[in-house]
């Protein structure tokens, strides 16, 4: 872009936000993007189990799918508040250091790969950028040894699955989650895979299958926040 089309961008970036003042993406209160206590809503990490998953690999959820937690989410994904990326990063970064510690025995310790879960591409279209790939990069800035390989994607005939039921989930995503061979790490590097809601488990089963595909291990699964009901 030239300095003169940044320029205006910037300054039209500035009039909006003059017209919208900063509001915390969770609860509204003025002069945040995120306030303490909705950020708190993703500092738990804790282990989730959808039923029509096996228990490997286990996944760790940051927060439950409702509320605050669920408006920021979608602010941040729907939304266009990219503001959001920088304090979501950060608890992504936290959950990988403390999930690659718990699994330490699983993950060795050489390089490790955060896999972000594709995303249709209509709706990287629609949203302007791929939110989970910007979210891992941002991650792993403060994680030595860990890199993001975004080398997942979805066929075209995958439909958007808001409104489906469970099964037909599932039959939505059978085979159609593919690997871009050319980003895959090497055979064998063990991978953390990242998704932004655990809803029935459809999307960590295809990704974990296709990757198993390619000889790459998925060790563990992280998501911002889980749908599926808990114990
Ligand atoms: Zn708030």
């Amino acid at each position: 872009m030239s300095s003169d089309r940044w320029a205006k961008r910037s300054a039209a970036a500035g009039l909006v936000n003059l017209l919208l003042p900063l509001r915390c993406a969770g609860c509204g209160l003025a002069g945040f993007v995120l306030c303490a206590g909705c950020g708190g809503r993703f500092a738990e990490l804790r282990r989730v189990r959808p039923p029509e998953l096996s228990p490997a690999p286990p996944v760790h959820a940051l927060a439950r799918y409702g509320g605050r937690a669920r408006r920021a989410l979608l602010a941040c994904k729907e939304g266009g508040r990219r503001d959001l990326e920088g304090p979501l990063a950060a608890r992504v970064a936290v959950a990988v250091r403390e999930i690659l510690d718990e699994h330490a025995a699983l993950v060795g310790t050489g390089p490790v790969r955060l896999v972000p879960a594709p995303s249709r591409a209509a709706a990287v279209r629609r949203r302007g950028r791929a939110h989970l790939v910007r979210l891992a990069r941002r991650a792993e800035r403060g994680l030595p040894g860990v890199r993001t390989a975004d080398c997942l994607r979805l066929s075209p005939r995958v439909r958007d699955s808001v409104g489906l039921d469970s099964a037909r989930r599932f039959e939505n995503l059978r085979g159609g989650v593919l690997v871009r061979t050319n980003r895959l790490p090497p055979p064998g590097t063990p991978v953390l895979l990242f998704d932004d809601v655990l809803t029935t488990g459809a999307t960590v089963l295809n990704c974990r299958e296709a990757l198993a595909g390619a000889g790459v291990p998925v060790v563990a699964v992280l998501v911002l926040a889980n749908a599926a009901r808990e114990p």
